[in-house]
């Protein structure tokens, strides 16, 4: 772990109003945690709010788009393609989260992923894994990327943790060696936040 840098993401899912963007930005923009050298911090707000969070953000936090088209850009009503995002300098996508089902194509280059791991029945329901369950997965997975991929793809990857991820039980789930970080869901929304970007000490 010490060799991958903590990364904490928050889903915001299909939640807020600009309201409640602004106050939930304040609570970040406030917040006092460790420097990015440390922790890398990435809010993901639904698609219509993403240029308001980007103005308002703290310049140490990024943040990232929900999902995208896999393909080019064209007739594809309701679609959004990296292409845009990368326009409107978003840069980070949630791909292939279990409430989207999306399909992953192969990647070729694995420099700027962050994978992540959430067993469906973790997701919103307040069961969240043990810090033995999860380092198990997360052990599992750097394996197969190391057979599958490289081993130096498999060291330095990012392997995170989402499923009820909250300010309580995030520091036991840090401490595990293959845990580099959280996907978090509901508690991105709540001042709890915070404390989870924090467990990256
Ligand atoms: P949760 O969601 O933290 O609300 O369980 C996690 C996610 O779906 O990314």
């Amino acid at each position: 772990m010490a060799s991958r840098k903590f990364f904490v993401g928050g889903n915001w899912k299909c939640n807020g109003t600009g309201e409640d963007v602004k106050k939930i930005v304040t609570v970040l923009n406030e917040a006092e945690v460790p420097s990015e050298d440390v922790v890398e911090v990435v809010v993901s707000p639904p698609f219509v709010f993403l240029q308001q969070v980007k103005g308002l953000l703290r310049p140490d936090f990024s943040v990232a788009a929900q999902n995208c088209w896999v393909r080019k850009g064209g007739a594809f009503t309701g679609e959004i393609s990296a292409e845009m995002l990368v326009n409107l300098q978003v840069p980070w996508v949630i791909l292939g989260h279990s409430e989207r089902r999306a399909l992953l194509e192969k990647l070729s280059d694995w420099t700027n992923v962050v994978l992540a791991y959430e067993p469906v029945w973790a997701i919103g329901t307040g069961k969240v894994a043990t810090p033995a369950q999860a380092q198990e997965v997360h052990d599992g997975l750097r394996k197969w990327l190391q057979s599958n991929v490289s081993p130096a793809v498999a060291e330095s990857t990012r392997i995170i943790y989402g499923g009820s991820v909250n300010g309580g039980n995030c520091k036991v789930l840090a401490a595990q060696p293959d845990v580099d970080g959280f996907l978090v869901g509901g508690a991105s929304l709540k001042p709890e936040f915070v404390d989870i970007i924090k467990s990256a000490t």
